[in-house]
């Protein structure tokens, strides 16, 4: 809306300084024709012979030097061809007038044949003016009012310059006046009358203010009241002899004098006209910055509005979307997020922030929840069903260059513990043969309390001897261990194991070779190590008093 308000005021902007350029060349063409005509004046008097002859060339070649000059500006606005037909006219209407000066007082027919080449050189150059006049009102209609009122002043004072020229001829060589001259002079007057009344009912220069009519009446009073009152006299006077009053220096000198109001009454006119459009054009761009400034005000009101929702909702509120969608993939979050955010978002923020405190709440249970349900309460190591969950993937070791191996192992004769010591006593047993086994093996081995009294370790190593050295040295760290019961006295305590190689075999194949080798080893007498399907074995074999259930009753 704002762009379309604006095109409009640039368009009104451009046209009003189109308007202003064209009545500007408007003027500058009219005030050519006006310099032209103004060469009459003192081309009559050379022509005269009168006295004054000094003053009448330096006037005559300062008006043809400022002839020459507006000609020369005309130049670049006047076609081509127009401009060159009136310069040809006017070069030669010069050469009449000269040879007419240095013939005076020259012959009638010669100063009226310059006169007549004069009007010629103006009538050729009207073209140029009509030609300006008629591309300004296709341009704008609009103008087609002023643009006539500057004619009808224009053509006013040529006509006024041309009623004094109709005597001009007979005055120099004080005849009477020719009837034609004299039909001439009454249509001039004429017509000079129609002007004056169509001027009047232009309000182009009615309405102009009290400057212009000031000087219309100025002009009024010099012209109709002074220089018409003295054509018409000389005319009477050349109608009946030519017994003149005047002479044609003294009439020219006089009549140009009554002119000269008209034409600053006409320069006021087409500058006060000039100066309207200007003001018009200097409006339209004022408005244009007016409106310019306020279509960036309201297109910066409107970024900045949405900047500021950018910045103070939406963003805010994407980074919610993303801190919930990180809390529900356990990502980490940068809270709070509230100090970023509109006020009217906050309880969404602490909504989200609340969702991130019950989900670590809830993730520390289910954590809880998860080691529970993989330890063992008593001894803290993995219980059954999490060493089968975590040792299952660590049977494929393809590649590595290391074996998994899986050692069981089972207290010998613990019921008999049980029943010496009870079973609190019992417990504590688990409990330190739990310790025993953790302390021999590496932090990454699977070491797991699978049953009442049985025991499973699950590591990987470069080859069996290093299982089996393993499964020694638990053996003996089981056999070791200094508990004492309440009363003081050590409980000795043994156990047997079994050893298997994975060797890609599934879990629970595994477990049974393992069990078989542990059973083997229950069989041989107890506190000792077998391994799978194993016939020979060449560590040292237990002690006898081991295999003896009794024992731990001693
Ligand atoms: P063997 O040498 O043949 O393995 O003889 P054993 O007595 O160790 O084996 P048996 O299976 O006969 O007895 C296992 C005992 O372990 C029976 C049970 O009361 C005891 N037991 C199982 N779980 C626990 C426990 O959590 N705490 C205690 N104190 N005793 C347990
Ligand atoms: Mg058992
Ligand atoms: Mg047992």
């Amino acid at each position: 809306m704002a762009g379309i308000i604006l095109v409009h005021v640039c368009q009104r902007f451009l046209h009003a300084r189109h308007n202003v350029a064209g009545l500007e060349q408007l003027r500058q063409v009219l005030d050519t024709a006006n310099r032209i005509s103004a060469e009459r004046a003192p081309s009559n008097v050379l022509m005269s012979g009168e006295p004054g002859l000094a003053s009448a060339r330096d006037r005559l070649r300062a008006a043809r030097a400022e002839t020459d000059c507006a000609l020369a500006r005309d130049a670049a606005i006047v076609p081509a061809a127009q401009f060159q037909n009136a310069v040809r006219y006017l070069a030669q209407a010069r050469v009449l007038v000269d040879r007419a000066a240095s013939q005076a007082p020259a012959g009638y027919d010669t100063v009226q044949h310059a006169v007549d080449a004069l009007f010629a050189a103006y009538d050729t150059y009207q073209a140029a003016i009509m030609w300006e006049a008629a591309s300004l009102i296709r341009s704008d209609p609009e103008l087609a009012g002023s643009v006539q009122h500057a004619l009808l002043l224009s053509t006013l004072r040529d006509d006024a310059g041309r009623l004094g020229s109709t005597i001009i001829a007979p005055l120099v060589v004080r005849t009477a006046i020719p009837p034609p001259n004299i039909a001439a002079g009454d249509r001039l007057a004429g017509r000079i009358a129609m002007q004056w009344q169509m001027l009047a009912l232009n309000p182009d220069l009615t309405d102009r203010g009290p400057r212009l009519t000031a000087l219309r009446t100025e002009a009024e009073a010099a012209f109709f009241g002074d220089g018409l009152p003295l054509v018409t006299r000389l005319i009477a006077e050349g109608t009946h002899g030519g017994a003149y009053t005047r002479s044609a220096a003294a009439f020219s000198n006089h009549y140009v004098e009554t002119l000269t109001p008209l034409e600053i009454w006409r320069t006021a006119c087409l500058d006060t006209l000039l100066s309207h459009y200007r003001q018009r054009a200097r409006r339209a761009l004022a408005l244009a910055w007016v409106v310019g400034a306020m279509m960036l005000a309201v297109v910066g009101l409107i970024a900045g509005g949405v900047l500021l929702v950018h910045r103070r909702v939406l963003r805010p509120l994407l980074e919610a979307s993303e801190a919930v969608v990180a809390l529900v993939h356990d990502q980490p979050v940068r809270l709070p997020l509230s100090h970023r955010g509109s006020p009217e978002l906050r309880p969404l923020f602490a909504a989200v922030e609340l969702l991130d405190v019950k989900l670590r709440e809830r993730a520390a249970h289910a954590r809880l929840l998860k080691h529970q349900a993989e330890t063992d309460e008593l001894t803290r190591l993995l219980n059954r069903r999490a060493f089968r969950m975590l040792g299952k993937p660590r049977l494929d070791v393809a590649g590595s260059g290391r074996r998994a191996f899986l050692i069981l192992l089972d207290i010998d004769h613990f019921k008999s513990i049980n029943d010496r010591y009870g079973h609190t006593e019992g417990d504590r047993v688990l409990v330190a043969v739990a310790a025993a086994l953790r302390a021999h093996v590496r932090p990454d081995d699977l070491v797991a309390r699978i049953g009442g009294e049985e025991f499973a370790i699950l590591i990987q190593a470069h080859t069996q001897g290093t299982a089996l050295s393993l499964a020694h040295r638990l053996r003996r760290g089981v056999d070791d261990l200094e508990i004492l019961s309440a009363d003081g006295a050590r409980i000795s305590v043994t156990a047997s194991f079994g050893v298997a190689a994975g060797d890609g075999l599934p879990w629970r194949q595994l477990i049974a070779k393992a069990d078989a080798a542990l059973y083997a080893a229950k069989r041989a007498g107890r506190n000792r190590v077998r391994l799978a399907e194993q016939d020979v074995f060449n560590w040292p074999q237990p002690l006898p008093a081991k295999t003896d259930p009794a024992r731990h009753l001693a």
